[in-house]
């Protein structure tokens, strides 16, 4: 599951586990993004602190694991590449990158995405108010392009987001029990998304 966890949130954990359980995965692999390519952010984490607060939030889930190779990077990454070195460390494995449906509808404008649907399934964890008739469609289309295997998981609605967690943070609003204590803690303990607080700032991308 690849995000920029910028901060990561109950709906990033729910969303794996619903994966994880419908699915019947043995493990769920948390990539946080390195730099990023599409849209300049202000007020951003940094790679590093993006993997920490990530860290914490899954520290109590077996079934979760991490993964610095994007962040350690230093470069702009792309999910084609890390698919296919991941496809490397794990040579046996059978992958599906689990996406938010919001994501589905721009993977074919992701760098290469003829390698992505070659090198995984996708899982698209569908939320309330989501269309499951434009859902579908979107998955035909990638079927037929790319020859795409799509699978759907289903997850209650949870109205959380990373922006809005940031504002609310910044304005001094309480994100108690919208994301890991652990993580909040680390939020706290740094002074991040408090004005020009980041350790420094990168892109992010849509
Ligand atoms: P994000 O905002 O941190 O979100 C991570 C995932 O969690 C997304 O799929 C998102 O779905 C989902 N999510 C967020 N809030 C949720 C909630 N309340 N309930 C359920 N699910 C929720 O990460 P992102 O910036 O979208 O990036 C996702 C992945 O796409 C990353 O691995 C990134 O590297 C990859 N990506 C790759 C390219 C490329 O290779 N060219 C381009 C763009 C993104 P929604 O999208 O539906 O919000």
């Amino acid at each position: 599951m690849g995000g920029t966890f910028d901060p990561p949130h109950l709906g990033h954990l729910i969303s794996a586990e619903s994966a994880a359980a419908q699915i019947g995965l043995s493990k769920v692999l948390f990539l946080p993004n390195g730099k990023t390519v599409y849209k300049q952010r202000e007020n951003i984490a940094s790679p590093k602190q993006r993997f920490e607060m990530t860290r914490l939030a899954i520290s109590d889930n077996d079934l979760f694991e991490i993964s610095d190779i994007e962040t350690k990077s230093g470069q702009i990454t792309y999910t084609f590449d890390t698919l296919e070195k991941l496809n490397l460390i794990y040579k046996n494995a059978h992958f599906f990158f689990i996406v938010g449906a919001d994501s589905l509808d721009y993977m074919d404008k992701w760098k290469n995405p003829k390698r992505i649907f070659e090198l995984c399934t996708v899982a698209v964890v569908g939320r309330a108010g989501f269309s499951q008739d434009k859902l579908k469609k979107k998955a035909q289309a990638l079927k037929d392009e790319f020859n795409a295997d799509i699978v759907f998981v289903t997850m209650p609605n949870i109205e959380i987001s990373s922006t809005d967690l940031k504002k609310r943070i910044k304005n001094g609003i309480s994100v108690r029990y919208m994301l890991p204590d652990l993580t909040l803690r680390y939020i706290k303990k740094n002074g991040l998304y408090i004005e020009n607080s980041g350790e420094n700032s990168d892109d992010g991308r849509k």
